[in-house]
């Protein structure tokens, strides 16, 4: 997955001073390195019956709709609050600083079904968190959680069901 790496834009001091943000605009703009990604994402999930991939807005709607469209199965968006038009349920989850909140539509996965979560970093885990507990409270079943990009140091994986997180890079 080296090449994959290779891809990966590392930027200094963004969005805030000490932050190293993994761009993966250059990964994605690059023909084999988005085919290559997605595959390495879909992989393990293929003949798993994963019904519907949930994507965190935003870079997960990007990697989580090619996904879905590799496994051959549903999108359901996960987004900012008051983004999506009909009814939704919302999870509020802690920043450094106050709080942040998600939303899912109501309707969006149903009892049983067999959702795959895709983003593109697991670093706090907060964020993956929220979305878990998004999916779960509709009842449906999540098999598992998959990064592009895990951030090792920050252990976001304790806070997701461990069994069910993958990543394709680590850092
Ligand atoms: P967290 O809730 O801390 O796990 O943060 C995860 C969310 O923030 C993901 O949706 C990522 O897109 C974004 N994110 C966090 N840290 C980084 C980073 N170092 N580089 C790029 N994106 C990041």
């Amino acid at each position: 997955m080296d090449h994959l790496k290779a891809k990966i834009r590392h930027v200094p001091d963004f969005p805030k001073p000490g932050i190293l943000f993994y761009d993966i605009t250059t990964l994605l703009s690059d023909a084999r390195g988005f085919r290559d990604t997605v595959d390495a994402l879909a992989s393990p999930y293929m003949g798993e019956d994963i019904d519907v991939v949930v994507g965190i807005e935003s870079r997960g709607f990007i990697l989580g709709a090619a996904v879905a469209a590799t496994l051959g199965c549903g999108f359901v968006p996960i987004r900012k609050p008051g983004k999506l038009p009909a009814k939704t349920v919302k999870a509020t989850y802690a920043l450094e600083y106050g709080t942040d909140s998600l939303e899912i539509h109501d309707d969006a996965v149903r009892k049983g079904e067999r959702v795959l979560l895709v983003d593109d970093v697991l670093a706090t885990g907060g964020t993956a968190e929220a979305a878990v507990s998004l999916v779960k409270g509709l009842g449906a079943d999540l098999r598992a959680a998959a990064f592009l990009i895990e951030l090792n140091f920050l252990n976001g994986r304790s806070r997701l069901p461990n069994d069910a997180v993958y990543s394709v890079l680590q850092y």
